[in-house]
């Protein structure tokens, strides 16, 4: 289904014209499609429909905009919170405490005294020594946390290597070979409801081998753990679904993945608990700009828009690739490279790649922003923070101002 459509040759959001926005609030400004979201929100629930789900947690790092995360709760959507900010942003939207979890490999003191009064659903604990202090930290509440281990199954999750979090070497979880005798250790605490696993081996993985292999090694522990006379009654499998970014590039489906899940924990007995990001936001979203020049270069011009890696980090941090689109096409083809206005060459978009032809003044997109666009936002050179706009069939509203550039306080 396309939520971001030509019609008489001008691009749309559902129903409103990209021209329109761009008139009402300038650019760069990023899109969303409230169509687009309930659409992969409500295709993510009915794929795991047959599962024994506990609660599908939205990773908000993906996108932590208020006014999507209530849409995303009003799904039947929890959080997956990484921050006390983040935590903020889950309440302020309506999601229900119960179905937080808190993952993140430095939860401060505080971050973990406010989701233990705000009366979260779940830890997700990276560390031996974070159990203790949280257990110390409850039971000073007179509550018990509910807490689940978080194992690095130690797989290559063959994603980019700054998003791989599943190797032994990266910052994250427990070992597996470590994680029943930490297990035993963290069951003894009084302060800590322990209840089971949780393990994310990464993001953007558009191959379900690694985590299958992954969710194999965690079936194997829990039996492990069982046959020590552990209670094990939940399992997180963490987010990490991977999308289509490039029009040739293939991603598994929603069925897909959740058949993988199934046949994979059979059976396991537990509540599955499911953190995705990217799957859910990542297509409901496109970074509207308008081109500033055509820059003649060596080999290609450079074609230089007004946004930038402050509003899309994604190429600059990972080599990323957004389909770049004229929102008016003109008809022709140019081959350029691709830049932002900030003084980096790593602020760039594309390098050599075949588009719609532009001139001065043309409006285009960057498509599939939804997830890690806004969310990673700065104010490198003094540039504000793009604002963010949802359309809802004819309509559309702010949800994100457009930032300051002056710093009052200075
Ligand atoms: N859960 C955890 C613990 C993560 O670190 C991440 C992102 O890396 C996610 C969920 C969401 O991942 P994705 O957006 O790839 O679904």
């Amino acid at each position: 289904m396309a939520f971001f459509d030509y019609r008489d040759g001008i691009l749309h959001a559902e129903d409103v014209p990209l021209p329109r926005i761009a008139e009402a609030v300038g650019t760069p400004v990023h899109v969303y499609s409230a169509a687009a979201l309930r659409h992969a929100a409500y295709g993510f629930s009915a794929a795991l429909a047959p599962l024994p789900v506990a609660r599908r947690a939205f990773a908000v790092k993906a996108n932590p905009n208020i006014a999507l995360l209530r849409l995303l709760a009003e799904c039947g959507y929890g959080a997956d919170i990484v921050s006390g900010g983040e935590l903020a942003h889950a309440i302020a939207a309506g999601m229900k405490p119960q179905d937080i979890v808190f993952s993140g490999v430095g939860k401060t003191d505080r971050e973990m005294i406010e989701a233990l009064d705000a009366g979260i659903g779940q830890f997700n604990l990276e560390l031996e020594e974070e159990g203790q202090v949280l257990s110390d930290l409850a039971r000073v509440r007179g509550v018990r946390a509910p807490v689940v281990l978080r194992v690095n199954p130690d797989v290559d999750a063959g994603t980019h290597a700054k998003i791989a979090t599943g190797q032994r070497e990266t910052k994250f979880g427990v070992p597996i070979d470590a994680a029943p005798a930490i297990y035993a250790r963290l069951a003894r605490l009084d302060g800590l409801d322990l209840r089971g696993i949780a393990v994310h081996i990464g993001s953007q993985l558009r191959d379900l081998t690694p985590m299958e292999r992954a969710f194999t090694r965690i079936g194997d522990l829990v039996r492990t753990l069982r046959a020590a006379g552990h209670g094990v009654s939940d399992v997180d499998l963490g987010g990490g679904l991977g999308i289509a970014y490039a029009p040739d590039e293939t991603a598994p489906s929603f069925e897909d993945y959740a058949g993988m899940v199934g046949r994979v924990t059979r059976n396991w007995n537990v509540a599955l608990t499911f953190e995705p990001g990217r799957a859910i936001v990542g297509a409901a979203g496109l970074l509207l700009t308008r081109v500033i020049w055509v820059k003649p270069g060596v080999t290609h011009p450079y074609v230089i828009v007004d946004a930038a890696m402050n509003d899309l980090m994604r190429p600059a941090l990972y080599d990323a690739f957004h389909r770049f689109a004229a929102v008016a096409p003109r008809g022709g083809r140019m081959q350029a490279h691709i830049a932002g206005p900030i003084c980096e060459t790593g602020d760039s978009f594309a390098r050599g790649r075949e588009i719609d032809a532009v001139r001065r003044g043309d409006l285009a997109v960057f498509h599939t922003t939804g997830a890690y666009g806004a969310a990673m936002a700065s104010t490198y050179n003094c540039r504000a923070v793009s604002p963010q706009l949802l359309v809802d069939g004819d309509e559309y509203r702010i949800v994100g101002e457009r930032g300051t550039v002056i710093d009052r306080a200075a």
